[in-house]
């Protein structure tokens, strides 16, 4: 955050605050005009609540970053050209700032998903800081609201029902009520040394990063300006655009196959741009798992990292969720889906009677299943029960520690039949 000074310094600019003024005004009206408004307004449609105030700070950051971009870097593009060495260093530093906000700011510090040795730890915190996505400790008390209130319009500070471009960019430009920081639910964090000298001096070690790494690296390449231009300003403004899509994009656009109780998308090809964090879904329902992606083939390079840095010692205590209870809520979804079509049929006025029939007869496989499914549940609790009855009175030999694994692994097998004939009864009805 800026000093009084340097606020006011900001705050003087008097043409740059009309423009901004114009422009947020004209793109939130925009992007909420089928969304709910914050705003309340009279019979003439006339608002009668004043908005938040702006937030200088971040507001003309990203005018000038986004003036750099559009304006500066192509014309001295056209004018110059760039080094490869200014492109390569482009890339490496997006990298390494995307890197330190999914799996420090995010995976390690907001949820805790494993723990990092103090090197990795200063790692994500200098590049994290060069993300200018303020300091750890504010970036992951949001968060966790986020988490826990996730959708919620007056609590979640960057809800997706607020419309895309709030849940973009747009909730950091206004001083939102939503949007105020309780360092309550980060009490751990501050006794994290390295992330109580981040946030103390927050500024200097951004400001540091942001300007001084792409300096440094524009003298020693002969490429000044196309170093600053590139791995400086187009950066910056990519690694902030790639972090706002998960909160955008990745809670409006994609799958849900884990759950329907809020806006959290799994999307593939978002996945790609966010260091694998466009797996949303997943992380919504699960949110202490170190990984996004969790399949071998998902592209996930932030849990790729973390899991081999485990290797050498430089994280440890991965956390992952059970393939049970992966499966389980895979299936919990499929079961509600297919209810929710089947009251669509049934509520349909002009069902054939042969429609009906297939109704009637998908309708008994359900309940059929959803039987076996509940004696699933209840086969894996009580085996949940005894596996922490022997652990406590220390009776896991190796033979049965043997049986307990065999057991989980035949009810997860279970699940997972249950979840393919689940899908071919469903692609049936559907063709019929
Ligand atoms: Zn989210
Ligand atoms: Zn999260």
């Amino acid at each position: 955050m800026l000093c009084t000074r340097e606020r006011d310094w900001f705050e003087s600019h008097q043409a740059l605050t009309q423009f901004f003024i114009f422009f947020e005004h004209k793109w939130y009206n925009a992007a909420n005009s089928n969304n709910h408004t914050l705003t309340m307004k009279n019979k003439n449609n006339v608002s009668t609540e004043p908005k938040a105030p702006i937030n200088w700070v971040p507001s003309i950051m990203f005018i000038i970053s986004t003036l750099a971009v559009l304006v500066a870097v192509p014309w001295y593009g056209f004018s110059h050209g760039y080094s490869s060495e200014a492109w390569i260093a482009f890339i490496v530093l997006n990298f390494f700032c995307g890197i330190a906000i999914t799996a420090g700011y995010h995976r390690l510090w907001s949820h805790n998903a494993y723990q990092a040795h103090p090197i990795v730890k200063i790692w994500f915190a200098l590049w994290g800081a060069c993300a200018a996505q303020n300091s750890i400790l504010v970036w992951s008390s949001g968060h966790r609201v986020h988490h826990r209130h996730v959708d919620d319009v007056d609590k979640d500070p960057y809800s997706a029902k607020r419309g895309l471009w709030f849940s973009h960019m747009g909730w950091m430009l206004r001083k939102y009520p939503s949007g105020e920081v309780n360092f309550d639910n980060v009490k751990n964090l501050q006794a994290d040394p390295i992330v109580a000298w981040q946030h103390k001096y927050y500024l200097f070690i951004a400001l540091s990063m942001m300007i001084g790494v792409p300096v440094i690296l524009g003298l020693l390449s002969g490429d000044f300006w196309g170093m600053i231009l590139l791995a400086g300003f187009l950066r910056l403004f990519v690694s902030h655009h790639v972090t706002f899509f998960i909160n955008s994009i990745a809670h409006k656009w994609g799958k849900q196959p884990y759950t329907d109780e809020n806006t959290a998308r799994d999307n593939a090809f978002f996945a790609l741009l966010t260091h694998g964090e466009g797996y949303h879904n997943y992380h919504h329902i699960f949110q202490t798992d170190y990984r996004n992606g969790i399949r071998w083939w998902h592209w996930d390079p932030t849990k790729w990292l973390i899991h081999a840095m485990s290797w050498v010692g430089l994280t440890s205590n991965l956390k992952t969720v059970s393939n049970f209870k992966i499966q389980r809520a895979k299936n919990h979804m499929q079961f509600k889906r297919a209810n929710e079509e089947l009251a669509k049929a049934h509520s349909s006025e002009n069902l054939a009677a042969h429609m009906h029939k297939n109704v009637e007869q998908w309708k008994a496989s359900l309940e059929k299943e959803y039987e076996d499914f509940k004696d699933t549940l209840q086969q894996w609790s009580e085996l949940q029960t005894e596996k922490m009855q022997s652990t406590k009175k220390d009776l896991q030999g190796k033979w049965d520690k043997a049986v307990i694994r065999t057991r989980y692994k035949e009810l997860e097998y279970s699940l997972k039949m249950q979840h393919k004939r689940l899908k071919f009864m469903h692609a049936q009805f559907a063709f019929s």
